[in-house]
């Protein structure tokens, strides 16, 4: 490890402990995270997910580190032809279409894009590879409606699901679960599923068909980063049968594997998980939408990643309103020119490198920022320059963006200032102060300043 960079600690599903992540290159780290099957909004579940990846993956090249990170979209699925079906249309005008939601939205709560992504219609072909090397080697099979991983045979089947095969059908072992197929065993999953008439198909030489989702994240992540790359992440949903049985093809395969996994906790809307709406809140655009796009950022950052998180309209109303002493302290410091605390800056690259400790970073931002003001309040310019350095570094390192150009004054408002400073120098009290309410109630008070009154937002 180059001796500046932090040892980062991380959660491993796969252990089940905290323990260091082990770069395969130093330096470098690659990760692979699971992306939308493109057939519907973004949802709260979704937005959680590319927040905590985001977060690390900028908190690692702010760091010093150099971050591959791929994340794939998922073009091939039930759930695509299912929609396309019932709208008679075709599937990729779906998938199109919700691709360019997904990154029209992603952009909108400041997420970076991946440094590559990959779709599985682009990798069919090595798709059908894999399956007929796992069929060369008795690991797969074919029934009547598709090729299917033969589960009985891999070595540690269960890992990231913390239980045996045994436990795993004892306690799901129903069809729920496992589904209903002339399958060998219930676990076995679909690695080819056999289309059926107009449904989309490749050719393959056990019959037309799709690919399943697992086999299309073992190839495409295989493929872009290589054997034994650092760290595989998703939503703890994903940890089973998702990852497990992504891991099974490569362990039937061979090949090494992700040496790290990485998985965050639910979001709970109103006490009910992803499954209700709040207020007029359905899905990630109606958040950016109808809120400030930052808010749930710093939701995600004030909550541990592993932990739930509770979105509610009082949740998402706490971290607008603190979003808006951020935005406040950023513009009372924008004209300081200061250096950041280089001691502080340490004490965050620590704390985050300890299982990405967000709610502990974030406390370095809100101690700066207090410190800040409180330094301003006292006139001490250079502390407060310090502070503010900080702060803005640490926000920053986390990709949480603050607004510190004030905002623009649409012409009405200006109209209504200049208006009571005229009542104002004809002494009509009645008059200004009508004015001023008038301008609270459409969210704007008059400051004043050196150059005379100035219209600022409540
Ligand atoms: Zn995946």
């Amino acid at each position: 490890m180059t001796p500046d960079l932090p040892q980062i600690h991380l959660h491993d599903t796969a252990t089940g402990s905290v323990r260091p992540l082990e770069l395969r290159e130093p330096g470098v780290v690659s990760i692979y995270c699971c992306g939308p099957t493109v057939y519907a909004p973004p949802h709260l579940g979704h937005g959680r997910f590319v927040l905590v990846y985001d977060v690390l993956r900028r908190y690692l090249e702010w760091a010093g580190y150099e971050v591959r990170f791929v994340s794939n979209i998922t073009d091939i699925d039930d759930k695509i032809i299912e929609r396309a079906q019932n709208e008679d249309r075709a599937w990729q005008q779906i998938t199109q279409r919700c691709e360019k939601v997904w990154f029209d939205t992603m952009d909108r709560i400041d997420v970076m894009r991946p440094t590559e992504t990959p779709h599985a219609t682009e990798y069919v072909d090595q798709m059908v590879e894999l399956i007929s090397t796992l069929i060369g080697r008795d690991a797969a099979y074919t029934t009547d409606d598709g090729v299917y991983l033969a589960v009985e045979g891999i070595e540690g089947y269960g890992l990231l699901a913390r239980q045996s095969l045994d436990q795993l059908v004892e306690g799901g072992g129903d069809r729920e679960v496992f589904g209903a197929d002339a399958k060998r065993h219930p676990a076995d999953f679909a690695l080819w599923k056999f289309s059926k008439p107009g449904e989309p198909a490749w050719p393959s030489p056990w019959g037309e068909g799709r690919p399943g989702w697992h086999t299309e994240c073992v190839v495409m992540s295989l493929d872009l980063l290589g054997e034994g790359f650092d760290l595989h992440t998703g939503g703890l949903d994903l940890a089973f049968p998702h990852h497990e049985n992504e891991r099974a093809q490569a362990v039937a395969l061979g090949a090494e594997f992700a040496k790290h996994w990485m998985h965050n906790g639910f979001v709970e809307m109103d006490g009910e998980k992803m499954s209700k709406s709040i207020g007029n809140v359905k899905n990630l655009v109606d958040l950016a939408d109808r809120h400030d796009p930052r808010a749930y950022r710093l939701l995600v950052l004030q909550s541990h990643y592993r932990s739930p998180i509770e979105v509610t309209d009082t949740s998402i109303a706490n971290a607008e309103a603190a979003l808006g002493r951020l935005d406040t302290f950023a513009r009372r410091t924008s004209d300081l020119d200061g250096a950041a605390d280089t001691g502080v800056l340490d004490a965050f690259r620590t704390a985050m490198a300890n299982d990405l400790d967000t709610p502990a970073g974030m406390q370095f931002v809100f101690n700066a920022v207090r410190d800040a003001n409180s330094a301003l309040d006292a006139g001490d310019t250079e502390a407060a320059a310090t502070a503010a350095a900080t702060a803005r570094e640490l926000c920053g390192a986390l990709g949480l963006r603050l607004e510190d150009a004030a905002a623009a004054v649409p012409a009405e408002i200006e109209a209504l200032v200049a208006e009571r400073t005229e009542a104002r120098a004809a002494k009509d009290w009645a008059r200004a102060d009508a004015i001023r309410d008038e301008l609270s109630a459409a969210g704007w008070t008059v400051e004043d300043s050196a150059d005379g009154p100035v219209a600022r937002p409540l």
